[in-house]
């Protein structure tokens, strides 16, 4: 786990170990078996969503709320960054009113680790544009583990906007460093040199993988809109292909889909999908993570 400054942050996956992945996962199992009392009660974290998030946004506020903590809710419209304050100021203001924990999701790239080394507050990651989304690799990760228990040799493709996607770039690295083999399928305007060359096509993909992780069209981050039958037929995941899947496989999306678009609108609740299961997992998984912030478990 990553230390910057006094206490400890979760800002990147590539600042985890495999046996700090390990070691939340086995803290979510814990949790999952029944959490009576709300360890934090009294103390307060804050929420601070400069970007839009439905999934995250929520899941965190009942993670926080379930560990007894009281969450402040601040976006780009009611705080004083829309003034004009830096993101430092306004982390070191929620610190010094006594916010121990904030996450943070905003659209700079790399911003939050630049603020970390000054704070004394716990700072999460939930999202940096096109960088990194760590909470939302370690829910995929667990929702994989619970299926194969092992990553190591494990086939994984992910497949979709990898250029603007902090989902795929989290999980390469940390799916990688556990030993899962990862390939990628995508247009090539959308291909990310930083993370692979190993790229295949989508019939490729569906015939050997054991996980098939589809990302959202990032259309918010195009100059150009993608039409989404073309997609569906050349990159998506349509019912001829899902039906060659191996009967293990599992398919995983991180919301919001575009039904119809990465994904043919039924198999979005088939029998392969764990979609509504990473949501739920990410639940739990952000618990581990917070507890192990605050209680300093890793
Ligand atoms: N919910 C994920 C994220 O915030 C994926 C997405 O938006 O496509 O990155």
């Amino acid at each position: 786990m990553n230390l910057i400054g006094s206490r400890k942050h979760l800002l990147s996956m590539k600042h985890l170990s495999n046996e700090d992945i390990h070691q939340l996962f086995s803290i979510t199992r814990e949790i999952e078996k029944g959490h009576p009392e709300a360890p934090f009660n009294g103390r307060f974290a804050a929420n601070l969503f400069l970007e839009p998030s439905t999934r995250t946004k929520s899941s965190f506020h009942i993670a926080e709320k379930r560990l007894g903590l009281e969450v402040l809710h601040l976006d780009g419209n009611d705080s004083s960054i829309t003034k004009g304050e830096s993101l430092y100021d306004t982390l070191k203001t929620l610190e010094s009113i006594g916010v121990e924990l904030a996450v943070v999701r905003q659209s700079e790239v790399g911003l939050l680790n630049t603020c970390a080394e000054d704070l004394d507050l716990s700072l999460i990651n939930g999202g940096d544009g096109c960088g990194e989304h760590p909470t939302q690799s370690l829910l995929d990760l667990y929702t994989i583990d619970e299926q194969f228990h092992s990553f190591r040799g494990l086939r994984v493709a992910i497949a979709g906007d990898l250029k603007h996607s902090r989902v795929a770039r989290s999980n390469a690295y940390a799916l990688t460093q556990l030993g899962a083999e990862v390939s990628f399928v995508t247009k090539p305007e959308w291909q990310d040199p930083s993370l692979t060359t190993n790229y295949i096509t989508m019939d490729e993909a569906v015939d050997r993988c054991d996980v098939l992780m589809l990302l959202r069209i990032q259309h918010e981050r195009h100059d150009q809109t993608t039409a989404p039958t073309s997609y569906l037929e050349q990159y998506g995941l349509t019912k001829e292909r899902e039906a060659r899947m191996k009967d293990h496989a599992i398919i995983l999306h991180p919301a919001p889909v575009n039904r119809g678009v990465e994904i043919d609108h039924e198999l979005v609740e088939s029998r392969k999908s764990r979609i509504f299961r990473q949501m739920k997992n990410g639940v739990t998984v952000r618990m581990a993570v917070i507890r192990a912030l605050l209680k300093g478990e890793l």
